[in-house]
């Protein structure tokens, strides 16, 4: 009687497709099973309605899923992490600060255009998982990521697994209201840590004080060389930070803090000072370890990856990413700024 030849680890595990829709950019990657990044899309998030939001996701989607077909390797389901408010048992994008969700139906819209299981994450959500299996989190259970980009994201991590909480927002500190200038948020609150913490309130702020428009990165330049404006909005920054990593600490004493987003790029001038709050704060016990997430912009579509693979029951491939190498953006033409390599 003829014997089964063993199976290859993967023989049987697909690649599949991945999107990160952000506030100001629309990434996209086909992730092979050996997590291997294979190709990459992108696109500038729509700001001017809804439906063309949706359309720029699809694209992307449906340029993948050519392009997967194309090297051979189709995808077998689509992992879509999304800034926002997103139920993600129902797949429906509610609303969002800085994107034009309107209760919209992301996951069943996208599943009719390209005829695969789609699954909708909270993007914090899915860069934290991404920390956890690939980066800075990989050796920590329990731990807390706070992405502070266009708005503020976060997540908390137990047992290397993103908490979803009972309406999908557990971890999320962005909205907690704890800055005294009482500025209105996108989420209809005033003083969210939001209003003064994510790169684009440190680039409002400057603009108004001084009337001078540039990026949170060259904000950041200037509290370096000793601006007093931006040192003043940078304290506040760092301040709101702190009051709300504080209160996500006390709750699950977490071991660590992971910080990610265009803000982090400050690297120990914004870790050191929030050190210093934090220690103030947790009169209690040792404060967590603060660090800068490993993965940068890759790490939102790295999650939607394991997701993806989630609703196909291959948690397996998953775990098995937990100690392969960091995957790589490929060098080859893809869209959107610096992810990947521009189209010429
Ligand atoms: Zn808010």
């Amino acid at each position: 009687m003829a014997t089964e030849a063993p199976v290859a680890p993967f023989a049987a595990a697909p690649a599949v497709l991945a999107v990160d829709v952000g506030g100001t950019s629309i990434k996209g990657a086909l992730v092979g099973a050996d997590a291997a990044i294979l190709a990459t899309d992108g696109a500038d998030t729509p700001q001017q309605s809804e439906e063309a939001l949706v359309d720029a996701v699809i694209a992307v989607a449906c340029r993948l899923q050519k392009c997967a077909l194309a090297l051979g390797s189709p995808a077998a389901a689509l992992g879509v992490a999304a800034a926002g408010v997103i139920d993600e048992t129902t797949g429906i994008a509610r609303h969002g600060a800085n994107l034009l969700w309107r209760d919209t139906a992301l996951a069943r819209r996208l599943e009719e255009r390209i005829a695969l299981p789609t699954t909708l994450l909270q993007d914090a959500r899915a860069a934290a998982y991404a920390e956890a299996i690939f980066g800075a989190g990989r050796s920590s259970d329990t731990f807390l990521a706070v992405l502070l980009g266009t708005g503020v994201g976060s997540a908390v991590v137990i047992n290397g697994r993103p908490l979803r909480g009972a309406h999908g927002l557990a971890g999320e500190i962005g909205h907690l209201q704890v800055d005294a200038h009482r500025l209105v948020c996108g989420c209809g609150g005033r003083g969210c840590v939001e209003t003064v913490a994510s790169a684009s309130a440190l680039s409002r702020r400057f603009a108004s004080a001084t009337g001078r428009s540039m990026s949170a990165e060259r904000v950041v330049d200037q509290m370096l060389a000793g601006n007093p404006i931006a040192t003043r909005l940078w304290a506040d920054a760092v301040a709101a930070l702190a009051a709300a990593v504080a209160a996500a600490v006390a709750v699950v004493d977490c071991g660590l803090v992971i910080f990610g987003g265009g803000m982090a790029a400050a690297g120990p001038r914004l870790l050191d000072p929030l050190r210093e709050a934090l220690a103030q704060r947790l009169s209690l016990g040792p404060g967590p370890e603060l660090v800068i997430a490993a993965l940068g912009s890759v790490a939102g579509v790295l999650g939607a990856a394991a997701g993806a693979l989630a609703v196909l029951g291959r948690d397996d491939v998953v775990e098995s990413w937990r100690s392969s190498p960091v995957p790589e953006l490929p060098d080859v033409p893809s869209r959107a700024g610096t992810w990947g390599r521009p189209l010429s």
